[in-house]
């Protein structure tokens, strides 16, 4: 066997067998495949597909090219929940301490930001103390004590996926489902949780940009885990806007303690919480057969218990954080977000209007993209260009508007936060001089805005 008849095998169409997937796992692991071999196999991969079989070999290979993190001797269901990348997603740190205060323990590995989309690690890393890195006993010792965790990738866990990630990145074949698949449940496989929720985005600010693609991804990464023996449970939610009120990583952790700690929280947010709490609540070891409207309000009363933020808190705590520069942060935290950032620019209705000399007294907010909000808060400096960027833990743009409002040419739908004058500038560019935010004319015509969060439920 040789990777040159893999790479030509995948380039006319054929399915490569499982020791072929597996030889090219090992030999890129280990140094025998090139860069340049493995590029141009994923090409092909992104151009022929995969079968369910190829995808479901890839997937195990990746994932036993490294640690297998298990519990021993924990014989509770551990649950993880997984989003395949939006803007403005900073579910994990509402949903995990909400589940955790309802004994339902969820182990959480998450990433970094990629591209336009935000990542757990980066937004944590504005909590002062914070550690991601964590040894496996640290992890089983938090599980234990606290019922969550948020850990970062260990260095050698799916080392596979690491070197692949960092090639499709800078080769333009991150957007094949096969890939993607792989790449998120080698990792999913490779902790010793029972069950998945996944978070499948759609829209223009994720990488499945239509309903069909997305339910491909989801499907396919459902049969996976069923075949590895995992219970699974994706959630397809619209991305085509930021999701809350907040882009950027201070402003996203703000929103998430402010959700816990005061019930401050956007509506379509709320819903999706509510929504995947739940799908993680039927699959845990303390489904006690609550239909979704009780089980709403078993989550109202853990919020209004405050224990949720409480537990929040505790996982802080035992991840490093300064719990006393925490606490005077959220102690004196008024109703609406705001940045420390050293510069700010509101973005008001008539700056979106300018000049198209329109009559109207207010406008209804038809568009709020999702892909050029990513590209302004890249612009701001909240994200990464280059892998060794460092990011502006302040910058980040807060939304006063959303999709459907309607605005008066005064109102202010955005301010845009940065510690650079010029990033400053160069966002504000961006986001009003692009279809990036569109409005109607409310005066002669009433419009209905699209605006529903989940789109399907699949098992
Ligand atoms: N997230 C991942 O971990 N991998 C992908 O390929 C896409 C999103």
């Amino acid at each position: 066997m040789n990777i040159i008849e893999i790479i030509e095998k995948k380039k006319r169409g054929f399915k490569l067998e499982q020791e072929e997937i597996q030889f090219f796992v090992d030999g890129y692991v280990g140094g025998d495949v090139t860069d340049y071999q493995a590029s141009a196999l994923l090409m092909a991969i992104c151009i022929n597909g995969m079968d369910f079989e190829e995808t479901f070999n890839l997937t195990m290979a990746m994932r036993n090219s490294g640690d297998i993190v298990e519990i021993p001797g924990y014989d509770r269901v551990l649950l993880d929940k997984h989003s395949t990348g939006g803007v403005g997603d900073k579910s994990t740190l509402v949903l995990a301490p909400i589940l955790a205060a309802m004994d339902i323990p969820v182990f959480k590995m998450s990433g970094r930001g990629l591209g336009i989309t935000g990542g757990t690690i980066d937004k944590l890393e504005a909590v002062p103390g914070f550690s991601s890195l964590l040894t496996t006993e640290q992890m089983v010792d938090i599980i234990q004590r606290v019922g969550c965790l948020d850990a970062a990738q260990t260095a050698n866990l799916v080392p596979a996926d690491k070197k692949l990630y960092a090639l499709r990145d800078v080769t333009g074949t991150v957007d094949s489902i096969p890939l993607i698949a792989s790449s998120i449940m080698s990792k999913k496989l490779a902790l010793g949780t029972k069950g998945i929720v996944l978070d499948v985005k759609c829209g223009s600010g994720a990488f499945m940009k239509s309903a069909d693609t997305a339910k491909d991804l989801a499907t396919t990464m459902i049969e996976i885990s069923k075949r590895a023996g995992r219970k699974c449970i994706a959630v397809l939610s619209d991305m085509n806007q930021p999701l809350g009120y907040t882009v950027g990583n201070k402003l996203e952790v703000d929103e998430a303690v402010m959700f816990l700690k005061e019930g401050l929280c956007e509506p379509l947010f709320k819903e999706l919480i509510y929504v995947l709490c739940y799908q993680m609540y039927l699959i845990s070891d303390r489904n006690d057969g609550l239909d979704y409207d009780n089980f709403t309000k078993r989550i109202d009363e853990v919020l209004q218990s405050k224990k949720s933020y409480e537990k929040l808190l505790q996982m802080f705590e035992a991840q490093g954080a300064d719990l006393e520069k925490v606490r005077a942060r959220y102690d004196s935290y008024g109703n609406s977000f705001e940045s420390d950032a050293e510069y700010k620019r509101k973005v008001i209705t008539g700056d979106i209007l300018k000049d198209t000399g329109t009559l109207d007294s207010a406008f209804t907010i038809t568009k709020l993209d999702a892909e050029t909000i990513g590209k302004v808060s890249l612009a701001l400096g909240a994200g990464r260009l280059k892998k060794e960027d460092d990011i502006d833990l302040d910058a980040g743009i807060v939304f006063e508007k959303k999709l459907g409002d309607i605005v008066k040419p005064d109102d202010v739908i955005a301010t845009l936060y940065s510690n650079d004058s010029g990033k400053l500038d160069s966002a504000y560019e961006i986001i009003t001089g692009s279809d990036c935010i569109c409005l109607s004319g409310v005066d002669k015509q009433s419009i209905e805005v699209k605006n529903d969060i989940i789109l399907d439920v699949l098992s």
